[in-house]
């Protein structure tokens, strides 16, 4: 866990945009978790990346939250039959927007989509689809707070250090998944049938992306991850 610190830090949270009913849109679970936290949210509408440069002046940590596919052009890639939804101006937006904050060492928190993109903007590749046999079912029917596969935490990373265990049971709602790892990160924790569900880059104050939504688990663990994600973010404003 990070130091103290009596602010309560701005986070921008990335948000999803509904093209066809020209709405943006956010699950209400995110700001509720860094507002839990000790964070105060702030809901980043998809801008032009010229934006990006400027915009962590205020901010001091981003949220890269879930939504659809990234698109493969990004990552060097043609789009597969199983390739889903994607809004490659948001990615454009997001691509752009990590690379900004990545450079100043702005803490860096991505969920599900958000960790893929987080992959991607810093020079890694996606599957397109895992929804095939020979993996479990990451797309779960459960409800969102239910957990429905275990993840091994894996050792000497700084997510089972905040986590404190070497195991979890994370609930699963993506069919993509990393492929190679972007240079400068590592692997923290992996499913039973080998996916990457959690990425990190030991050496930035705090970059981490985590496969599963702990926005929707209930869980102390959920809780012990946004509150280092916020104490890396108020320790940044010192
Ligand atoms: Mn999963």
């Amino acid at each position: 866990m990070r130091g103290f610190s009596s602010g309560r830090p701005l986070i921008g949270i990335t948000v999803n945009r509904d093209y066809r009913r020209e709405r943006l849109w956010l699950p209400f679970a995110y700001s509720r978790r860094l507002e839990e936290a000790g964070g105060i949210p702030l809901l980043l509408p998809p801008l032009q990346e010229s934006a990006a440069g400027v915009m962590p002046g205020p901010l001091k940590a981003v949220l890269l939250g879930g939504g659809g596919d990234v698109a493969p052009f990004y990552y060097g890639d043609k789009p597969a039959p199983g390739l889903g939804e994607v809004d490659p101006e948001r990615d454009a937006w997001e691509i752009a927007l990590v690379r900004a904050a990545f450079s100043q060492g702005m803490p860096l928190l991505g969920i599900c989509r958000g960790m893929q993109l987080l992959n991607v903007a810093l020079g890694g590749t996606l599957l397109q689809d895992i929804g095939v046999a020979g993996y479990l079912q990451h797309h779960q029917k459960a409800p969102r707070h239910h957990p429905s596969h275990c993840v091994e935490l894996l050792p000497r990373t700084r997510l089972a250090g905040i986590l404190g265990r070497g195991h979890l049971a994370v609930n699963s709602f993506h069919h993509q998944a990393v492929e190679a790892i972007a240079p400068g990160l590592q692997k923290a924790a992996l499913s039973p049938d080998g996916i990457v569900e959690a990425l990190e880059d030991r050496e930035h104050p705090f970059l981490m992306g985590v496969q599963w939504h702990p926005e929707s688990l209930l869980d102390r663990a959920s809780e012990f991850l946004f509150r280092a994600f916020i104490g890396a973010a108020a320790d940044a404003a010192l």
